[in-house]
């Protein structure tokens, strides 16, 4: 779509609104548009064409409302009835909700709980900060000139005291031990009793044979992505990206625009082949033709080494198993995803490729252990997109409150892939 299609149904004077993504948050703002998917600064809501896709999770304009930031007020007054109404948490407190993961779908819970709960205690149990930013935003913001410590939303701390929730950064969950009446998770901080589990822990970046973890980066979260941005530095770089799915070909697409040269490899002949059909791929590949991305398709990793004459700045050499080599300075793995089995089988949870959970109220197979997100497989597939979270997320809180069925419904995922030389949604 060009600019000059968009015809302005208000005024340019009446004041910029905003609205906001019921599935993932994001909020469009008038003022500031979206460029990357074609709508320039100063788009009015009514004049977004109806095929546009939220640019976090994918979604139409159908799933956007009008937003009103809450005023200081209004916050303040909110704080206060919260403060009033729910307990101080100790590590003695009575057994409640126990999240694990504050990712979207684990921060996204507790937020649902605390809505229909206002006292009932909540502790996010989390490996890394608990910060919460849009996962999406790893593989845009290079082009975007966004600084890595830019990405955070709003810190763990401040979100744990804003849900009267206790937080446990930096903390590893180690197992679960379950009982009739619900169970302890053991963490490296010790056990904590819970009526109620959920596991929103996520996928990792699966490693293909051959690629030693110690030398290659996988992007699946914030601070993942920090180091690598800090290993970048701001000099040109040689990034090899081994897997051209969709964070492989956004990431390649992101790094390029930020100045640095791109090897992109894959099993298949073309990029995005699990997802786009050969002709937008093919499309794909031409826009790139304008930037420092090399495509090499039907390809498979064998080895992963330091260079034989090291160099200073730690040069890697990729080699296929068709012989081929490649040098470069980073090398990413974004091919696929896994869900970490540990957990889960400690509890002993039926396995489906995933954590398998029932359809409609995402339930798994102990009673009492809920989970969502990236970790989940329903029916044997896994659904590792943004905008089902929210609804997850809804459905799990319903079920622990006793507040009715909310039964959660699987839906086919529309998804924007942010290659903005070549943005298409599929
Ligand atoms: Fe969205």
């Amino acid at each position: 779509m060009s600019a000059a299609a968009i015809t302005h149904s208000t005024l340019a004077d009446d004041p910029w609104l905003q609205y906001i993504c019921h599935a993932c948050g994001y909020i469009y703002d008038e003022a500031q548009g979206d460029p990357d998917g074609g709508l320039p600064p100063g788009t009015r809501f009514a004049d977004i064409p109806e095929d546009w896709a939220c640019p976090l999770c994918g979604v139409t304009k159908g799933n956007f409302e009008p937003y009103l930031a809450p005023s200081l007020e209004a916050l303040q007054a909110q704080a206060r009835s919260r403060t009033a109404s729910a307990p101080a948490v100790s590590r003695h407190a009575a057994p409640g909700v126990v999240i694990v993961g504050a990712g979207r779908a684990g921060w996204l819970v507790a937020e649902a709980l605390r809505a229909l709960n206002a006292q009932r205690p909540i502790t996010l149990v989390t490996d890394c900060s608990g910060d919460l930013y849009d996962k999406p935003q790893l593989s845009i913001a290079m082009a975007k000139h966004l600084p890595a410590e830019r990405l955070v939303r709003e810190t763990g701390t401040a979100a744990a005291a804003r849900l009267n929730l206790r937080l446990l950064a930096h903390t590893h969950a180690v197992r679960i031990d379950t009982s009739a009446n619900g169970g302890t998770l053991r963490t490296t901080r010790g056990p904590l009793r819970y009526q109620h589990l959920v596991l929103a822990h996520g996928a990792r970046a699966a490693l293909p044979p051959g690629l030693p973890a110690a030398l290659c980066w996988r992007i699946n979260h914030l601070q993942a992505y920090q180091r690598l941005r800090a290993a970048l530095g701001h000099t040109p770089r040689r990034v090899l990206i081994v897997g051209a799915g969709l964070i492989g070909c956004e990431l390649a697409n992101d790094l390029a625009l930020g100045g640095h040269s791109i090897t992109l490899l894959d099993t298949e002949p073309l990029p995005l082949a699990r997802c786009a059909g050969e002709a937008r791929a093919s499309e794909l590949l031409a826009a790139w033709g304008q930037l420092p991305i090399a495509f090499v398709g039907s390809v498979r990793v064998a080895s992963l080494d330091p260079l034989a004459v090291p160099s200073p700045d730690g040069a890697l050499q990729l080699t296929t198993t068709d012989g081929r080599q490649f040098t470069a300075d980073q090398v990413i793995v974004a091919a696929g995803l896994q869900t970490p089995p540990r957990l889960a089988q400690s509890a002993g949870l039926a396995w489906d490729g995933g954590i398998a959970v029932t359809p409609a109220q995402l339930q798994t197979s102990v009673q009492g252990i809920h989970a969502l997100g990236d970790c989940i497989t329903i029916g044997g597939q896994a659904s590792r997109f943004i905008e089902p979270i929210a609804r997850q997320a809804r459905t799990i809180a319903a079920a622990i409150a006793g507040a009715g069925d909310v039964p959660y419904e699987p839906r086919p995922a529309s998804i924007r892939v942010k290659t903005s030389s070549w943005p298409m949604s599929l």
